[in-house]
């Protein structure tokens, strides 16, 4: 019966995604043809047939990122973990926020010199940074900084129920931003699907889900520390590449998880 009851929580679920991007998917849409629309009814007009083509333009850009949120979806299935150097990450995706955040969020990386490599899947762990930067942006209208931080840490064998991580060496990224903060009811359902506090058609509310998700399943684990008013730091715990490996666990294909 709880077989049951989760497959059809998980239709429900799946039905509520499909319904959502279906939603997010229409509004790009009209934005696209409303555009088209005007500049057919206004031949001539170069300066607001530009501006309308620039609407058309980032709609679509808008739409191009949909599909791959629901691409990311569907491929967290698979996980080809690979040891990735940290702060040459960190400088590759502060160069994408920079140019795709707008003038009002300053982006900084701190990785200590000689931080170690990350054990992870390379394009998702770039798409659960790139979701974080765009959560901080979000939470951030007014301009502000976002700060990606590496550390490594190493949790001990006494300490592993404390960390909630079995024990290994593993390296920290915080991510960090200047804006509103959350109270503690909203932190306490971040990472449950589908809950968002944005609009209809801005949020999906799957973001923060699957970087806890892929956190997980990488061995690491998610924390989330924020307070309304003072910002929020979301820490993404990862395996350091060569780290002694965690007893119950396949990195030939990645499907087991970390010791709950
Ligand atoms: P979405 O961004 O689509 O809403 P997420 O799962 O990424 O979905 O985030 C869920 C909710 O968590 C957001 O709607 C927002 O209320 C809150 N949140 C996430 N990141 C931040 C942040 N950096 N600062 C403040 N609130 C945040």
């Amino acid at each position: 019966l709880s077989g049951q009851l989760a497959q059809a929580q998980k239709v429900q679920a799946l039905g509520q995604l499909a319904s959502g991007i279906a939603h997010d998917f229409n509004n790009v849409l009209q934005a696209v043809s409303g555009a088209a629309l005007l500049i057919e009814r206004r031949p001539g007009d170069e300066e607001k047939t530009r501006r309308l083509a620039r609407t058309a333009i980032n709609a679509a850009t808008r739409g191009a990122s949909i599909t791959q949120r629901l691409l990311s979806f569907a491929r967290r299935g698979e996980l080809r973990t690979e040891a990735i150097a940290t702060a040459e990450l960190l400088d590759g995706v502060r160069e994408v926020l920079a140019h795709t955040l707008g003038t009002l969020i300053t982006v900084r990386t701190e990785a200590a010199d000689g931080v170690p490599p990350v054990l992870a899947d390379r394009g998702q762990l770039e798409t659960a940074l790139v979701n974080l930067g765009t959560n901080a942006r979000d939470a951030m209208p007014n301009g502000g900084t976002l700060t990606f931080r590496a550390e490594a840490v190493r949790i001990a064998a006494g300490e592993a129920s404390s960390a909630d991580l079995a024990p290994s060496d593993y390296v920290r990224i915080d991510v960090s931003d200047t804006g509103s903060g959350m109270d503690a009811a909203t932190l306490a359902k971040v990472t449950e699907p589908f809950f968002t506090t944005k609009p209809p058609g801005q949020g999906t509310g799957l973001g923060l889900p699957m970087v806890k998700e892929f956190a997980d399943r990488c061995g690491g684990k998610l924390a989330i520390a924020s307070a309304p008013g003072a910002g929020t730091t979301v820490s993404l715990w990862l395996r350091q590449a060569g780290a002694e490996a965690v007893p119950g666990r396949d990195d030939e294909n990645g499907d087991a998880r970390a010791g709950v």
